[in-house]
C-alpha cells in the first residue's frame, strides 16, 4: 500500500485540530457533514489578484459557482473583488441574493428563456453558447460575450478534444451578423475543461485573432474571457504521486499485488503482458496550480506569434476575465464521515463509512488522495499491530457493489475503530454536493460553515452564514 498524502494548508490543519468540535457536528447532524471554510476563499481570490497586479492586467476573476452550492462561500466571495459565473437560473438568483451586483455576474453555460430573461432584465453579461441563444436574447440592450470553441492550431499538429459548448470559431461571422445591433458585444470567451497548457495556448491566440476580427468589423469588444481550469494541487508530495502511478502500472501488469478493488486500472489495462490505455485520473500533484498556473499560462509563448500570451494581451489592450471554480475553493472545505464497520475479508481491511461515493465524489472526479483519520487514542496499538500504518478499502453506505468511496486502497495511520471520524479534506470544489443523491431515502447532507471570529472557531448552518463587516 502506497500513500497519497493530501496537502493540508494551515487553515485545514487548524480545523482538523478541533477534534471535539468535529465530533459534536457529526453527533448533532449525523454522518456525513459537509463543512465549508468561507474565509479561505478570500485568500484564493487574493492570489489571483496578485497575478493581475504584477502583470498590470485589467479584468475580473469570476468564481464558477457550479463547483459548490454553498451560500456561505458565495456571500463571502461577494465581499471580495471577485465576480461570479452562474450557469443556471437558480445560480443567478442565488448570486443576486448573495450580494453580487449584476455588473459582477456573468451568465454562462446553455441557457433557457427564463435564465436569459432574468440576466437581460438585471443587466448581467451573458456569454452566449450557441447561435440560437443570440436570437433568444430579449430586448436590445443586453451585454454579451460569444463563447467560442473548436480552435485549430496551425503549425504543430495538436489534437484538441471536441466540445459540446460554444460557437465554432468558423461561425464567428454568422454570430456577428445575428447580433447586428441587437446587443452589445463586450468580449469573446472560451472555457476548456483541461489543465493542458498547450491546448489553452492555441485557444488563447485563436480568441485574440477573433477579437481583432470583431474590431475589423467596427465592433468594440474589450475583453477576453479564458474560462476556468486552473486546477488544485491535492497532494503534499510529488514523489509519492510518481511512485504511486508507476506502481499502479506494475500492478495492472500483474508484477505486484493489486492496489485497487477488483484490479481496477483507472484507464490502464494489460494486453498480452503489455500496458495499454492511459491513466484517466486527475493529475493530483501539480507543480503549478491555481493563480500560479495562470501566471505560467501568461508566460507561455503563443504557438503562432511566439510571444508570451500575456504580452500579446497587453499589446492589444484587452482586459482578461477568468472563471476559476475549483482553484478558488482550494482548502475551503471538508467532508466528515463516521466509521460504522471495520472488517477483514480475504486478507484485506474493509472500512465502511456512513457516507456514499456521491457524498465524497473524489473518485468520480478521478482525484486520488488519502483521508485523515481522527481518533482519541491515535497511535495506541494492541498486539494486532493496530498502531501501524495499513491499507484499507473504503466502502460506502449504499446497497450497491459499486459504492466504494474510492476503488484505490488508501493508507491509514492505524486500523480504524467503529465510531472514529474519517475526514476527507479539500473537497469544496466539486466533491461534496455536485453529484449528491437522495438514493435509498438518505437525506441531503447538511452543510455547515466554520469560521474564525474572536480568536476561535465557530460554526453555523451554511444558509445562516453572513460575512462580517461591509465594504
Ligand atoms: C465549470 C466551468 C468553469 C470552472 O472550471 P474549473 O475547472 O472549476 O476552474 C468555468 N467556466 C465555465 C464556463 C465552466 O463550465
Amino acid at each position: 500500500m502506497l500513500p497519497l498524502t493530501p496537502r493540508i494548508a494551515p487553515i485545514t490543519r487548524s480545523v482538523l485540530d478541533e477534534g471535539e468540535l468535529l465530533e459534536q457536528l457529526v453527533e448533532g447532524f449525523g454522518s456525513p457533514v459537509n463543512v465549508v471554510l468561507p474565509q479561505s476563499a478570500g485568500a484564493n481570490v487574493a492570489r489571483f489578484l496578485d497575478v493581475y497586479r504584477r502583470r498590470r492586467l485589467r479584468g475580473r476573476i469570476h468564481f464558477a459557482h457550479k463547483a459548490n452550492r454553498s451560500s456561505a462561500l458565495l456571500r463571502q466571495l461577494s465581499t471580495t473583488d471577485a465576480g461570479v459565473d452562474v450557469s443556471s437560473l437558480e445560480e443567478l438568483q442565488h448570486a443576486l441574493s448573495s450580494g453580487f451586483p449584476p455588473d459582477r455576474i456573468l451568465a454562462t453555460g446553455p441557457k433557457d428563456r427564463a435564465f436569459l430573461w432574468l440576466a437581460a432584465q438585471t443587466g448581467v453579461t451573458v456569454a452566449v453558447d450557441s447561435l440560437a441563444e443570440i436570437s433568444d436574447i430579449p430586448g436590445r440592450n443586453a451585454k454579451i460575450m460569444i463563447r467560442l470553441s473548436g480552435f485549430v492550431s496551425h503549425g504543430v499538429q495538436m489534437v484538441s478534444r471536441r466540445s459540446r459548448f460554444g460557437i465554432r470559431v468558423g461561425d464567428l461571422d454568422t454570430a456577428l451578423d445575428l447580433i447586428d445591433g441587437r446587443a452589445e458585444l463586450v468580449g469573446l470567451a472560451y472555457h476548456l475543461d483541461t489543465v493542458a497548457v498547450a491546448e489553452k495556448a492555441v485557444a488563447f491566440e485563436g480568441a485574440l485573432a477573433a477579437l481583432d476580427k470583431c474590431r475589423a468589423r467596427g465592433l468594440r469588444p474589450w475583453t477576453l474571457d479564458i474560462g476556468g481550469g486552473y486546477g488544485v494541487n491535492y497532494l503534499a508530495d510529488g514523489a509519492q504521486w510518481e511512485r504511486y502511478t508507476s506502481a499502479l502500472a506494475q500492478a495492472v501488469l500483474g508484477n505486484r499485488p493489486p492496489m485497487t478493488w477488483n484490479g481496477h486500472g483507472y484507464g490502464l489495462r494489460a494486453e498480452n503482458g503489455t500496458l495499454r490505455g492511459s491513466l484517466t485520473v486527475y493529475p493530483a500533484h501539480r507543480g503549478a496550480a491555481g493563480a500560479d498556473y495562470l501566471d505560467q499560462l501568461l508566460d507561455t509563448p503563443a504557438p503562432g506569434q511566439r510571444r508570451p500570451l500575456g504580452d500579446l494581451l497587453l499589446d492589444h489592450m484587452y482586459d482578461l476575465d477568468v472563471e476559476p471554480g475549483r482553484a478558488l475553493l482550494d482548502q475551503c472545505g471538508l467532508v466528515l464521515t463516521r466509521v460504522v464497520e471495520v472488517r477483514r475479508q480475504d486478507g484485506d481491511l474493509l472500512v465502511r463509512v456512513d457516507a456514499n461515493a456521491r457524498d465524497v465524489s473524489t473518485e468520480e472526479h478521478g482525484v486520488l488522495m488519502d483521508p485523515v483519520l481522527l481518533g482519541k487514542d491515535e497511535g495506541e496499538g494492541d498486539n494486532d499491530g493496530e498502531g501501524e500504518e495499513r491499507g484499507a478499502y473504503l466502502l460506502g453506505n449504499l446497497c450497491l457493489e459499486s459504492d466504494l468511496i474510492t476503488r484505490r486502497q488508501v493508507r491509514l495511520p492505524r486500523t480504524p475503530r467503529t465510531g472514529d471520524l474519517l475526514v476527507f479534506v479539500n473537497t469544496a470544489g466539486y466533491f461534496m454536493d455536485f453529484v449528491a443523491t437522495t438514493a435509498v431515502r438518505r437525506p441531503v447532507t447538511p452543510m455547515v460553515a466554520l469560521y474564525r471570529r474572536d480568536g476561535r472557531w465557530r460554526w453555523c448552518l451554511d444558509e445562516n452564514y453572513w460575512p462580517e463587516g461591509a465594504p
